[in-house]
């Protein structure tokens, strides 16, 4: 499967809790999700849920608890998925390929249009056993403070959360420049750029036509122009384009000429 609306790669990201003890852990952690845009949670055996507390805890996003998975193992809560990460503050014996809340939210991201993936978070008393962080494909350590980096599993849901949701931003940015044909920024094209050169040369032509035509006044400062170069920075338009501009503008000359015009 592959996902081509990026608004539906926030919901191929789900929020998987293990063992949870304190149920305003999870409402934290369903506010959390929900204020950037996530909305699948699945609870891994939690000790009490449903319950009023989580609710109130996740204050405007009691729909993420009502529609929240409950399933009896890790196992069952990533096996659809193609990329597991689990969150962990503490360090293992055997190290396993760590990350950090950034590049988690990168890869995220970038798999999530792919196949579903998972944010698996421990326990409060014992967070993840080693059998269930070697369950995942990276170990992802948010690098707080060395002499106490750990963080209450609801702020860690967040923080996390906010890294998915600050890449999925990127993204969308630039698939909405590929989709409105935006300015060419790092992106392949047909033909080069004009250089500064050509800009120049194209502007000096542009006033020289536009002062022609008395559509602008040589004498007075002119704003215009820089409204000017800056829709030409804007546009960043190839040589070609420029050329049929230049074309334009010498034909407006020529029939300046013909009709007797200064
Ligand atoms: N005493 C536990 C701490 C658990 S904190 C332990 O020794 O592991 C609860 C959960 O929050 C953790 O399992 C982890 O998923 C997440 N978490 C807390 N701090 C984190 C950090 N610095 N980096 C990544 N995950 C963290």
């Amino acid at each position: 499967m592959t996902i081509h609306d990026v608004s539906d790669v926030l919901n191929n990201i789900r929020v998987v809790m293990v063992n949870t003890t304190h149920p305003g852990n999870i409402g934290s952690a369903a506010r959390a999700m929900k204020t950037m845009g996530l909305s699948q949670l699945v609870l891994v055996k939690p000790k009490i849920f449903p319950s009023e507390e989580a609710d109130w805890l996740a204050s405007g996003a009691v729909d993420i608890l009502q529609q929240a998975r409950v399933v009896a193992s890790l196992e069952e809560a990533i096996a659809d998925c193609g990329l597991i990460l689990g969150a962990s503050a503490r360090q293992r014996r055997i190290p396993w390929p760590v990350i950090d809340g950034r590049q988690c939210g990168e890869l995220a991201v970038r798999e999530a249009s792919h196949h579903p993936v998972a944010l698996v978070f421990g326990r409060e008393a014992m967070g993840l056993r080693n059998e269930e962080l070697t369950q995942c494909h990276y170990h992802v350590a948010i690098p707080g403070n060395p002499e106490y980096s750990v963080l209450n599993v609801a702020m860690a849901i967040q923080l996390l959360c906010y890294e998915v949701r600050t890449h999925w931003l990127l993204q969308s940015a630039v698939a909405e420049d590929t989709a409105q044909s935006m300015p060419i920024v790092a992106r392949a094209w047909d033909e080069p750029l004009a250089t500064h050169q050509d800009m120049q040369n194209f502007q000096a032509h542009f006033v020289r036509v536009l002062e022609r035509l008395e559509v602008i006044d040589s004498k007075n400062p002119r704003q215009i122009l820089v409204r000017v170069k800056r829709l030409l920075a804007r546009v960043r338009p190839d040589k070609t384009e420029l050329n049929f501009l230049r074309g334009v503008l010498t034909a407006v000359e020529d029939k300046g000429k013909l009709s007797g015009a200064k």
